[in-house]
């Protein structure tokens, strides 16, 4: 689970109907599936920014930003910041280790490689 927050380039922009939670789970769901959103993204009280937080996908990478078509008319940008990434490893997609400490990394020693440390 990553807790996430959502950014827009200016508030001005945003019509007000945009913050909603029905909305923010489609942008979030960019990310992966939405778990929640905060309570003062579902009172509308803080402007700044929206907080979610997403179950992510394990086999995509995490989006800096993601576009927005308002009423099929004009295009936001919406910026994707995140307070705390899990760690996964890159080689087999799974959370919890690098690829420093997979054991599923393949070792290739070739016979050269053996003369060359004589
Ligand atoms: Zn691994």
């Amino acid at each position: 689970m990553v807790p996430l927050n959502l950014r827009a380039g200016s508030v001005r922009d945003i019509p007000k109907e945009f913050w909603t939670p029905e909305s923010l789970s489609v942008i979030a769901s960019t990310v992966g599936h939405p778990i929640k959103l905060d309570k003062l993204t579902e009172t509308k009280k803080q402007r700044e920014f929206r907080r979610a937080c997403v179950e992510e996908d394990a086999k995509s990478e995490l989006p800096d930003k993601v576009s927005v078509l308002i009423d099929e008319d004009y295009t936001i940008q919406v910026k994707f910041e995140y307070n705390w990434v899990p760690v996964k490893c890159k080689n087999c997609l799974v959370f919890g280790h690098i690829i420093n400490t997979c054991s599923m990394v393949d070792l290739s020693i070739t016979h050269k490689d053996i003369k060359h440390q004589e």
